[in-house]
């Protein structure tokens, strides 16, 4: 072929500017465009052979091969695929890259914003020119008789196309790093790029450093391979030939969920997991997705063990088009909820060179996210029904999955309504109405009546029935009122989680039948000793006395005091706060409405004094007596501490209070 020159048709000066600035935030992803190219090469010739028409050695292996020259400042890609002829160069490389990119640049021109796109594909070849200066292509085509060519560019603005001296079918390509990129030209660098977007080509890839001491390596090898070969006479000669069988590829061309799910074991499974997400813990359980039809979606789904203590819950689900990564988390195609997994995606059929808004609005993006989050849906209620001694020890770990699930996604919450569960006072777990049965019949009194909460209705005389669930939010803090539940045998559950608030108030939203409410919500009927007569009034010479009392002492105009004779003795004092009040302080705090006076939401707590506690009938007889202060004091923090955290001035005051009453007590 005689040499050619020419000009590129479009104008591609305006073109570069806007691709690199474009990719700024990214300039890596070049390695994966040219990868990815190298991949499809090899993958064309497959095809070509799969159908007899072309007919390979029997040696043919394919594969890529990366080479950093670090002295050099090059990086080569070569490929043993399909190659190209002349005209293919021209057609191909010349025409159909550049028109394409110049679509690109119409297409968002207006929009140079990198959130915008999530695959950035169709940049492809070109990309290589965010990172070189000059970039040569040496092909060969599979065709039988082909000439190789070869094709440099300064820049991507003009060409040069002659003749090649490249004797090997395929591509290879150069690239002369441009100044600012010369990190790319490091080993390590290089490596991590490729780990991050090529681990599961579908080709294997085989990376070369040109200025590595390859050959002081190759001795050593030699020398051990002497070694071996005394080795193989005792019968491990199979197993030692294995190891020496040369350079591994540094990607795994077969990911696990390209697989069968029958084909793939337990221990797979987790490796694969460690892997690819370098999480130490092994997975509770996993989901294969392996869909054909009507899309194509293959994946696995890992649900992880979560460490509430330490972990914020954060997963990580990888989208894979085709074996090549396209970035984490992409929240337009994966169900916000299952980002809490870890996972790994591959949907060949999502178009993923549009941009992020398109996608959101694109019903066939919906019908994917639908799919993977009515497998999970799937999945669960099934080990509910099948296996729920293995439900119930994941429990803890997966229901603030479900319960954000069930918030973010109505589908997934119809698909999940039945098979919620929760832990009781025993540490068993039951569905909601399992709790409900089970305290109608231990506990009569626990149902209350309230007003129905649509009023709107002209019969709003008519009072319906709600059952009040109870729980407990802080096992530790209110100990003291679990214990007073544990003894009149009423149940309540343990919603210690972040998300159960929200979550609760989503199942009253569903349930109109049930009420739920915080075990210091309030005093039910059953704590309290049934008083009559001259009892009562007793009761209530104590109640003015000790309000009065207790207001003056603790200088709180506005506290509400309640005396009861509760059951227990041993209980001095007690705070409860209604539930709506406490919701309505928790919304106030969630919102940093700080500065409102809580007393005008009506969120006052109430201080309850137990009449039949002897330190309270004391400070009752002894209402003038020196340190009556103090024990008013002490008992109004005791209460508080077991319903919330006392605030420092409160703590400290607390503490010199304490050692004030031991030392009485020293005299
Ligand atoms: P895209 O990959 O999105 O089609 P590119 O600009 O990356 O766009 O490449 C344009 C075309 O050039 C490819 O479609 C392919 O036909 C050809 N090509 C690129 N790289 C190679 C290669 N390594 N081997 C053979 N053909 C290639």
């Amino acid at each position: 072929m005689s040499m050619e020159r020419g000009s590129l048709s479009i104008n591609s000066e305006n073109i570069f500017p806007i691709i690199k600035k474009w990719l700024y935030s990214d300039h890596d992803i070049f390695f994966r465009e040219l990868i990815s190219n190298a991949c499809d090469a090899v993958t064309k010739l497959k095809k070509l052979e799969g159908m007899g028409e072309v007919s390979l050695p029997d040696d043919n292996e394919y594969k890529i091969e990366v080479k950093v020259n670090p002295e050099k400042k090059t990086l080569k890609f070569i490929d043993n695929g399909i190659g190209m002829t002349a005209d293919e160069v021209k057609e191909y490389i010349n025409q159909i890259a550049f028109s394409g990119a110049t679509a690109f640049m119409e297409k968002y021109k207006d929009k140079a914003n990198e959130e915008q796109i999530i695959g950035h594909f169709g940049l492809g070849f070109y990309s290589a020119f965010m990172v070189a200066d000059r970039v040569e292509i040496d092909t060969l085509s599979y065709k039988e008789g082909a000439t190789a060519v070869r094709w440099e560019s300064e820049e991507g603005v003009t060409f040069e196309m002659s003749d090649s001296d490249r004797t090997e079918r395929g591509t290879e390509i150069t690239l002369f790093l441009n100044e600012d990129s010369y990190e790319f030209c490091n080993e390590y660098r290089a490596r991590e790029v490729i780990e991050k977007y090529c681990s599961f080509m579908p080709v294997p890839i085989f990376f070369i450093n040109e200025n590595a001491p390859v050959e002081e390596e190759k001795e050593e090898e030699k020398k051990e391979d002497v070694v071996d070969a005394e080795v193989s006479e005792d019968g491990t000669a199979a197993d030692v030939k294995e190891e020496k069988k040369g350079p591994e590829p540094i990607n795994n061309p077969h990911p696990l969920w390209a697989k069968h799910p029958n084909e793939c074991t337990e221990e797979e499974y987790k490796e694969f997991y460690r892997h690819v997400f370098h999480d130490y813990k092994e997975p509770l359980f996993w989901i294969h997705l392996n869909m054909d039809y009507p899309f194509n979606l293959k994946g696995i789904l890992y649900f992880p063990k979560i460490n509430t203590e330490y972990d914020s819950i954060e997963g990580t689900i990888k989208l894979y088009n085709n074996q090549v990564f396209i970035a984490d988390n992409i929240k337009e195609v994966i169900p916000e909820f299952l980002l809490l997994l870890k996972g790994v995606i591959d949907c060949p059929d999502l178009p993923l060179n549009v941009s992020r808004s398109a996608l959101q609005n694109d019903g066939f993006v919906k019908k994917i996210s639908d799919y993977i989050s009515k497998k999970v849906a799937d999945k669960l209620s099934g080990m509910y029904k099948v296996e729920r001694e293995n439900y119930e020890k994941f429990w803890d770990d997966i229901s603030p999955f479900i319960k954000f699930g069930c918030l973010k996604d109505d589908k997934f919450r119809e698909k999940m309504k039945d098979f919620i569960i929760f832990k009781n006072l025993e540490k068993k777990y039951e569905t909601l109405p399992e709790y409900l049965e089970a305290a109608k019949k231990d506990a009569p009194k626990a149902e209350e009546t309230v007003e129905a909460a649509e009023a709107s209705d002209q019969k709003d005389e008519k009072k319906e029935e709600k059952q009040v669930v109870y729980y407990v939010t802080d096992e530790q803090q209110q100990s003291q009122y679990i214990n007073m539940f544990k003894e009149q045998g009423i149940d309540a559950l343990i919603l210690t989680h972040n998300i159960d608030q929200p979550f609760i108030t989503q199942l009253e939203r569903d349930n109109d039948k049930v009420r739920f409410q915080r075990i210091d919500a309030d005093l039910t009927e059953s704590f309290k000793e049934e008083t009559t007569g001259d009892d009562a009034k007793a009761l209530e010479e104590k109640q003015t006395t000790l309000t009065e009392l207790f207001k003056k002492v603790l200088n709180k105009d506005k506290l509400t005091v309640k005396v009861e004779k509760l059951k227990d003795s041993k209980i001095s004092s007690m705070i409860t706060l209604s539930e709506e009040s406490r919701r309505m302080q928790e919304m106030m705090k969630m919102y940093n409405m700080y500065g409102m006076d809580p007393t005008m939401m009506g969120t006052e707590e109430t201080l309850i004094l137990n009449a039949n506690n002897n330190l309270v009938q004391y400070v009752f007889d002894h209402k003038d007596a020196d340190n009556t202060a103090l024990f008013c004091e002490q008992l109004y923090d005791l209460a508080l501490l077991s319903h919330k955290p006392l605030t420092p001035e409160a703590m400290t005051r607390f503490i010199e209070r304490s050692n004030e009453i031991m030392m009485l007590l020293a005299k």
